[in-house]
């Protein structure tokens, strides 16, 4: 698949969604994917899928389902907090 064609898809889910939220299930926290999603807000980075059943894996994933019973990451509140200014 190309770049750009996996970028037109990346683009395509994220109008479908309402928001998205990236875990991985090394960590309690959920970050906030960046612009394009290949990136969290505080600088990670993220595999381009989206995955909406729990699995085991160190890597950020986009997920759909608002991460439950976890908290948002510090680094990610404070900077989605600026942009909302
Ligand atoms: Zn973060």
């Amino acid at each position: 698949m190309s770049a750009q064609r996996a970028s037109r898809i990346l683009n395509h889910t994220r109008i479908e969604c309402e928001f998205v939220y990236v875990i991985s299930s090394a960590s309690d926290v959920y970050h906030i994917p960046a612009d394009p999603e290949d990136r969290t807000l505080c600088g990670l980075s993220v595999a381009p899928i989206v995955i909406n059943r729990p699995v085991k894996t160190s890597t950020l994933y986009l997920t759909e389902n608002k991460p439950a019973g976890r908290r948002l990451c510090a680094d990610c509140a404070e900077i989605e907090a600026v942009r909302q200014m």
